[in-house]
């Protein structure tokens, strides 16, 4: 390999190395997460006798469910409507974790081939 292009491995691998640190330090500032959606749903109430039975345009609500799922069942998790902000930003917190993971994967890819260039470049005994 010339010296060149070997520099210039140098340099991606010295940039590789920077993009990492600086998308781990935004997966270190991230604050609570949790995978799901707030959804509002209009509910039937416990009284058999009442409209909502018959009239799905007379369900009770809207109220407000986060649903997620853990070991493959559903958990639907009643919030009060003050508490709603709290799971929407954790949410979110994780919608951004599971694309800086996605990030990291894909630099990881390619400063693993950065790394192996300057491996195999290097004189063999
Ligand atoms: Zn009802």
């Amino acid at each position: 390999m010339k010296a060149t292009s070997k520099a210039r491995i140098a340099a991606l691998i010295l940039s590789d190395a920077q993009r990492f640190a600086s998308l781990k330090q935004e997966i270190v500032q991230l604050d609570y997460f949790c995978k799901g959606t707030v959804l509002k749903r209009m509910m039937k109430c416990g009284n058999r006798h009442c409209a909502c039975h018959r009239d799905p345009a007379k369900r009770h609500g809207p109220y407000l469910e986060c649903t997620y799922k853990v070991h493959n069942k559903t958990i639907n998790l009643k919030l009060y409507p003050e508490v709603a902000p709290l799971y929407r930003a954790a949410i979110q917190q994780y919608r951004k974790l599971k694309s800086l993971l996605g990030r990291l994967e894909r630099l990881s890819r390619t400063a693993l081939m950065h790394r192996a260039k300057q491996v195999q470049s290097k004189p063999r005994n």
